[in-house]
C-alpha cells in the first residue's frame, strides 16, 4: 500500500507556515515503512531538531481506480479514519529552500500516525461537514473542519489518480488545519473525529 498526502488544503494553514496558495493540490507519498505500527509508542529520529505534528483526516480506499471522475470518487472510498503526518519541520525548510523534494522530512520510517479504527463513511451526513480536532496533553491544538477544504476529499481523489492508480488499503492523508506545532518527549497526542476519540500516542 502507498499513503499519499495532500499538502496546502487549508487556507489558515497556508498562511502559518507563509506558503504560497497552490493553484493545484500539493501531493507528496509516504511508503508503506512510514506507519506507526499499531500500539507502538513514538521515538523521534535524530537526523533533525524540530518535528510537527499535523492531524488530518485520512480516507480509506476500497477499490482500484485510476481516472476517476469527481462524480465517482464517492465509489472509492468507504472510511474515514484520522492521524498524523509527522514533519521534521526544520529538515523540510532547508529542503524547500533548496527546491529539493521533502521525502527526507516527511516520509521517514514511524512518520505516518494512522487511527486503528476507521468510521464508516456513511455515518457522516455530509463529508464537508465533518469536525476534527487534536489535544497535546491537556490542550486542543488543531481544530479543523472539512468545510475549510480548499479542494473536498472527492476532488482530490480524482485529481491524485489522474497521477497514481489508487488501490484498495491505500490512504491519503487530505491535509492539515492551522495550528501545527512541536513535539516533544512524553507529549501525549489524541486525536479526535466528532468528538470521538480516534488515536492516542505518546512521545517517547
Ligand atoms: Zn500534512
Amino acid at each position: 500500500m502507498k499513503i499519499v498526502c495532500v499538502g496546502r488544503n487549508y487556507a489558515k494553514h497556508i498562511n502559518e507556515l507563509k506558503n504560497e496558495k497552490p493553484k493545484k493540490p500539493v501531493l507528496f507519498m509516504k511508503p508503506d515503512t512510514a506507519l506507526l505500527p499499531p500500539r507502538n509508542p513514538l521515538y523521534l529520529p535524530d537526523f533533525a531538531q524540530e518535528f510537527h505534528y499535523e492531524v488530518e483526516l485520512i480516507v480509506k480506499i476500497g477499490k482500484m481506480g485510476k481516472h476517476i471522475a469527481p462524480q465517482f470518487a464517492h465509489r472509492y472510498y468507504d472510511q474515514i479514519g484520522l492521524g498524523l503526518d509527522i514533519t521534521a519541520r526544520d529538515l523540510q525548510a532547508r529542503l524547500k529552500a533548496e527546491g529539493l523534494p521533502w521525502e527526507k522530512a516527511k516520509a521517514f520510517d514511524n512518520s505516518a500516525v494512522v487511527s486503528s479504527v476507521f468510521l464508516e463513511k456513511n455515518a457522516f451526513k455530509n463529508l464537508q461537514d465533518i469536525h476534527f480536532s487534536l489535544k497535546k496533553n491537556d490542550e486542543i491544538v488543531q481544530q479543523g473542519h472539512t468545510a475549510d477544504m480548499l479542494w473536498p476529499i472527492d476532488k482530490l481523489i480524482a485529481y491524485i489518480s489522474t497521477f497514481f492508480t489508487l488501490k484498495k488499503g491505500d490512504l491519503i492523508f487530505t491535509g492539515t488545519p492551522a495550528g501545527v506545532g512541536k513535539m516533544s518527549i512524553d507529549d501525549v497526542f489524541t486525536g479526535y473525529i466528532e468528538g470521538q476519540e480516534m488515536f492516542k500516542i505518546k512521545l517517547k
